[in-house]
């Protein structure tokens, strides 16, 4: 199809993320992808900063992953679940059970990371009824998180920025917690934990999970916190009979320098949820995992089983491309290079904490933000970083990098280079 009759069917046709229908949003043709590099439909080549969202690893077409594709298509790309197990379930339930805190290892295989939100939330439900604790029908989380876009996944969302205003009429009220303010790396704060310890005190026997992306929040504001956060409120949620569900649909496999976040912490959360990285970026595909406490009790309750189950869970197709992304990361020596990432990030970034258009510049891992103190116009920076060759897409205030690890030192300059420039620029931050 033609570059011009693509876009315009798709103005009058698709919905795209969070976006009005026959937007003026700038919309480009994407032909293909390889590596790091994304091709438009009009020959015009960008650097990835993005990952597509927290996914693409090991960068786009790697043959390694097609040919795991390829070879699971020649078998079958899919098979009901009920009744039936294979290979790469098989497989890749071995290989996060291994990865994964020693405990979690019974895995719920499910198609997005909205749905693992989801079944972490059905499963702390009929976990507490299962205990006789039917009264504990809500959830805690922090604020300006993100879990993801379905019903009880939406209503753990930051309330703010979270639209709980356009569904209010029917979303469940969940009880939010501020922000911790220990910052990732920043001594700790013992006050942080007063709220929670409050809420707990208060409305602990109403509460049936605590649900928190560990160490970084994702989309709902890109902020790194301390892990002794994480490590107080395993303690307390014991002390309340409250599960701790960790979302590390986003953190997941290396992006924050350690292959899960949780292991910025002594402790484990009784339930996890994963996705995104999980299949490299091929294919959606998520995994809630449990341990056999959670599992034992939830299957001696009334239902006698875990009640969730969609059609194409476990689908084979994409766990075995998860595998082959698994094996390829532990295969490259990921460590050092999201470490060296995260040098060149804090290195190249460090001159925008002087601009007056910017409030802060945080690294961490491999994902470099800017956080800017009004929220930007996305119709107006888009074309100028894809001028400049390269592909970001800010949302809010924030403007971020998170490149595939396999980025090379001159194209992540490329990127922080062409950031800059373009900030410089629509902002008139003076050159210095
Ligand atoms: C993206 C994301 C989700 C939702 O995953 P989808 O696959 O988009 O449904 C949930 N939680 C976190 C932390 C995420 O980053």
């Amino acid at each position: 199809m033609n570059e011009q009759d693509l876009l315009q069917l798709d103005k009058q046709h698709l919905w795209h993320p969070y976006a009005a229908m026959d937007s003026d949003m700038p919309m480009y043709a994407v032909e293909r992808a390889d590596g790091v590099m994304i091709t438009l439909k009009n020959g015009q080549r960008l650097i990835d900063g993005m990952s597509s969202w927290w996914a693409a690893l090991h960068g786009y077409n790697h043959p390694a992953l097609n040919q795991a594709a390829a070879a699971q298509l020649a078998k079958m790309s899919h098979i009901m679940f009920g009744g039936f197990t294979h290979d790469p379930a098989g497989e890749l339930a071995q290989r996060l059970v291994k990865l994964l805190p020693a405990g979690l290892d019974k895995i719920f295989f499910a198609d997005s990371g909205s749905v693992a939100v989801e079944v972490a939330m059905k499963m702390a439900l009929q976990y507490q009824q299962a205990k006789g604790e039917g009264k504990r029908g809500k959830f805690a989380t922090i604020r300006a998180g993100y879990h993801g876009d379905t019903w009880h996944a939406m209503s753990v969302c930051d309330p703010v920025t979270g639209m709980h205003q356009l569904f209010s009429a029917c979303l469940p009220v969940q009880y939010f917690l501020p922000q911790p303010q220990t910052a990732f790396g920043k001594p700790w704060n013992e006050q942080d934990m007063q709220p929670l310890r409050d809420l707990l005190a208060r409305h602990g026997e109403e509460i049936a999970g605590l649900i928190l992306e560990p160490v970084v929040q994702g989309a709902g504001g890109m902020y790194f916190y301390s892990p002794r956060y994480l490590e107080n409120a395993r303690a307390l949620c014991d002390q309340y009979g409250v599960l701790l569900i960790f979302d590390e649909i986003a953190t997941g496999f290396g992006r924050t320098g350690k292959l899960f976040a949780t292991e910025y912490t002594a402790i484990t959360p009784d339930i996890i949820c994963l996705g995104k990285a999980l299949t490299g970026g091929y294919l959606t595909l998520s995994a809630t995992v449990t341990t056999q406490t959670v599992a034992q009790t939830i299957c001696n309750g009334e239902a006698q089983c875990f009640m969730h189950g969609p059609t194409f869970m476990g689908n084979p197709l994409a766990c075995a491309i998860a595998c082959a992304s698994i094996d390829l990361l532990l295969a490259s020596d990921w460590q050092t290079k999201v470490r060296h990432i995260e040098r060149q990030l804090k290195a190249e970034l460090a001159p925008a904490a002087r601009f007056k258009s910017v409030r802060e510049v945080r690294v961490l891992g491999a994902i470099g933000v800017l956080e800017m103190k009004e929220p930007v116009n996305i119709a107006r920076l888009q074309p100028e970083f894809v001028a400049k060759g390269i592909w970001l897409r800010p949302f809010g205030r924030l403007v971020y990098i998170m490149p595939p690890f396999i980025i090379t030192t001159e194209q992540l300059s490329r990127l922080t280079g062409g950031l800059l420039a373009v900030i410089r620029d629509v902002y008139h931050e003076s050159s210095c």
